[in-house]
């Protein structure tokens, strides 16, 4: 397949313009059978205008922030740690151990609730 260039008339502004073999080839390259209809300085005025010339595209600032820390959820409750009256383990408590009650783990503490009420 042989190329020559051509001679076009640019659809938009009337100027004639060249459609080289170079083009050509680079055109049918692109699977493009039509003739452009378009001199390049036109081509090129309406991809910029249209915004898709590749390299424009700025991703812009991504202000993150605004999301408040604190004061967001309550604190995890403050547990107090004692000795178990029943096990000697560490048991963790949600109050302050007085020392006038037994505290217990919350093994005992649920071995103590499964007791009470089953007397035998
Ligand atoms: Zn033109
Ligand atoms: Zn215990």
């Amino acid at each position: 397949m042989s190329y020559a260039d051509k001679t076009l008339t640019c659809r938009d502004c009337g100027q004639s313009f060249t459609f080289t073999v170079g083009e050509q080839e680079f055109h049918a390259s692109k699977g493009f059978h039509n003739d452009p209809s378009r001199c390049q300085d036109c081509r090129a005025a309406r991809k910029a205008a249209r915004g898709d010339a590749s390299g424009s595209y700025t991703s812009g600032s991504y202000s993150s922030g605004g999301y408040g820390s604190g004061g967001y959820g309550r604190r995890d409750r403050e547990m107090f740690s004692a000795t178990c009256a029943e096990c000697g383990n560490e048991a963790r408590v949600p109050f302050q151990p007085r020392g006038d009650k037994p505290v217990y783990c919350s093994d005992c503490f649920s071995k103590q609730r499964s007791y009470s009420g089953s007397y035998r």
